[in-house]
């Protein structure tokens, strides 16, 4: 079967030519008729806790997606076949400003959903998605719906009290809004904490938390069961900090804590989303300049796929 490739790219499906746009798709912001398109939002200054670098995220996920085939071997679907995939470009960073930043994204990210398609979003870290999701919200608002339920993978609960940034993100998002607590799991959080009750704080906003002891004990298919059971049938968001997978497998991270999920289980958990009703996907905290031979970039490269495959499957 042919492949849709765009020969100004530099197509013939070899890896390591051309221009790297996601899976190749074509670069554009007329983004009419399209089902998902690609954000990139290059922005580290959201006071990354440890190391920096997510900023040169977007541009490796891209370069990894060219090893991509195209077709998924157990979902049986080709989502650049079955879907119009657009490659936005990235959103415009102000790096003195997170938030001008916020406000480009917001904005930028609006403008692309009411044009029609899902947005995909490679960050940048973390607060990127607070943006990302006063956009969704505004969108869903538009079309009268409520806030979304939230799928979040990470070793972090990101609740933090605080200022903008990346460890604060789903404290904002509540209390704005933007998504509903209730309908929200964390799922993969461990490492060592500032406070003695800083798990309880995620708990206390309402929001179901699966630690990594829970989901080894639980094992990933109940884990995927009680993803399944908080978002039930609801517009999901799903927000994936890379650093949910351990740092074996997911190097290139700004807050790498040892003992997480493989790369494998990371796809399941991924395939585990089939059938939800999903509105829209980040992924973020991918530092390249810490990673190693591409691995971290690959997996959410991957990871990514995985998504856009579910997606398809829904619309077919
Ligand atoms: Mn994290
Ligand atoms: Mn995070």
């Amino acid at each position: 079967m042919a492949h849709p490739v765009n020969p100004a790219l530099g197509g013939h499906l070899l890896a390591y030519s051309g221009v790297p746009t996601f899976m190749r798709q074509t670069p554009t912001r007329d983004l009419r008729g399209v089902d998902v398109a690609i954000v990139g939002v290059p922005f580290d200054s959201g006071a990354t806790s440890f190391r920096g670098g997510t900023r040169f995220g977007p541009r490796k996920i891209r370069e990894a997606s060219l090893a991509l085939w195209g077709h998924h071997p157990i979902h049986g679907v080709a989502p650049a076949e079955a879907l119009t995939i657009a490659d936005y470009g990235d959103a415009a960073i102000e790096m003195a400003s997170i938030e001008k930043t916020m406000a480009n994204i917001t904005a930028e990210v609006g403008a692309a959903l009411a044009q029609g398609p899902m947005v995909v979003a490679l960050g940048g870290d973390h607060s990127i998605s607070l943006p990302l999701l006063r956009a969704q919200a505004a969108n869903a608002r538009n079309a009268g719906y409520g806030p979304p339920a939230l799928v979040h993978f990470d070793a972090h609960t990101d609740v933090e009290p605080g200022d903008y940034e990346h460890g604060t993100v789903f404290r904002h998002a509540i209390e704005e809004g933007l998504i509903d607590p209730a309908a929200t799991i964390q799922v993969g959080i461990r490492g060592s904490l500032y406070f003695p009750d800083d798990l309880n704080v995620a708990r206390q906003l309402g929001i179901r938390v699966l630690t990594i002891d829970d989901c080894f004990e639980m094992g990933i298919p109940a884990v995927v069961a009680a993803i399944r059971e908080t978002v039930g049938d609801r517009r999901t968001y799903v927000t994936l900090d890379i650093d949910a997978a351990d740092p074996a497998f997911a190097p290139g991270t700004g807050t790498p804590e040892p003992g997480g999920f493989s790369s494998y289980q990371m796809l399941q958990l991924m395939r585990g989303l089939k059938g939800l009703n999903l509105v829209g996907m980040d992924i973020v905290e991918v530092s390249p300049p810490y990673d190693h031979a591409d691995i971290t970039a690959l997996l959410a490269a991957n990871l990514v796929f995985e998504y856009l495959c579910l997606v398809a499957l829904n619309r077919a």
